[in-house]
């Protein structure tokens, strides 16, 4: 197979609010992976904070063009993808622009959606939340209004305690719609953490995302004991073998492509979450609609999603899934179902 890349920065509608940090544009890599005349598109987004660079996921691209060269047989993801993991410690994102392209490829050579090849129910697509960062006043009404259509609003909170109560007032005054809470670890005592999600919990929040640091596990535990709304991890909670670890701490996981290396190790994730009780979130980062459109692929099979991150951003390069009134639709395209829009 050849493999192609090219960087390409996002650039975000609104500076993205987080609980450490605030941005204005993320960098990102697409990637091709051509053989018989038939290509998939896949893309690395790097969120600064997460550590891998255009830099970081180029080195490791370019040590992956050989293996992918030598494929006998792109159908054999059982075997290439562990191989792939294999060459380098990390490197996630990377790692899973190279599965969404090799996934792509495979549903675009016989022709079908991967929801399809994978048995799922594309009506089964969950809604979406909308994210909203954290901002002043003025700026997050101007989100809400136009998160109007999504029925699903995703708060980050975990700065100070006034701003995100000022947060979750400001919102409560412009809609009635079900929220979820994401603190980024932002909060750091079990106690405080207790007495502040049972005051969102009298606010219409249907549950917190990593309330605590992502080491903090006997502390969330201790929380999840006593909290009034379920716990999803997302920091806590990179690949597979993170999940086992997270019974008994968190209600539920958040999954995304670019932690856990791809759709191959995602739905891994997925079957042992549900093995273990566990409730499933999909999410993503600031993402074009191609690595978006793949992980919503796997929507019909988790409880909530998060799949806003092509919504999020100015100059989304592909066309590919969409959303009715806050729900997912899966195209029935082949592969991830992805069109690139023109010159990108
Ligand atoms: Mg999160």
């Amino acid at each position: 197979m050849i493999l192609r890349h090219r960087p390409y920065t996002l650039q975000l509608r609104h500076a993205f609010g987080l609980a450490g940090s605030t941005r204005t544009s993320t960098p990102a890599m697409l990637v091709e992976l051509e053989r018989d005349g038939v290509t998939g598109h896949g893309e690395a987004s790097m969120p600064p904070h997460l550590g891998e660079t255009q830099a970081s996921v180029d080195a490791f691209l370019r040590l992956a063009a050989p293996l992918l060269g030598a494929v006998r047989d792109p159908f054999q993801t059982e075997e290439i993808l562990p191989a792939l993991d294999a060459l380098a410690p990390g490197n996630a994102a990377a790692k899973a622009a190279v599965d969404i392209a090799l996934h792509d490829w495979i549903g675009r050579s016989v022709g079908q959606p991967l929801h399809r090849l994978w048995g799922l129910n594309p009506a089964r697509a969950p809604l979406t939340s909308f994210t909203i960062g954290i901002d002043v006043p003025e700026v997050v009404r101007a989100k809400v209004r136009e998160a109007a259509p999504y029925r699903l609003l995703k708060v980050k909170l975990g700065r100070d305690w006034a701003t995100d109560q000022a947060m979750i007032e400001t919102l409560r005054a412009e809609t009635a719609v079900p929220l979820t809470v994401d603190a980024n670890q932002g909060w750091r005592d079990r106690e405080d953490a207790l007495r502040r999600i049972t005051w969102l919990a009298g606010h219409g929040v249907e549950f917190v995302e990593q309330p605590m640091g992502r080491e903090q596990l006997a502390e969330t535990a201790w929380l999840r004991e006593r909290s009034p709304l379920p716990l999803y991890a997302d920091e806590s909670v990179q690949r597979l073998a993170d999940v086992p670890g997270l019974r008994g701490v968190f209600d539920g996981i958040n999954i995304k492509l670019m932690k856990c290396t791809g759709l191959g190790e995602a739905r891994r994730m997925i079957t042992v979450a549900r093995a273990l009780g566990l409730k499933v979130m999909l999410g993503c980062m600031t993402e074009t609609s191609c690595a978006v459109s793949a992980a919503a692929q796997l929507s019909p099979l988790v409880d909530w999603a998060d799949l806003d991150g092509a919504l999020l951003i100015g100059n989304d390069c592909f066309d590919g899934i969409g959303f009715t009134d806050g729900r997912i639709v899966l195209r029935n395209r082949p592969g991830i179902g992805v069109v690139p829009r023109g010159a990108a």
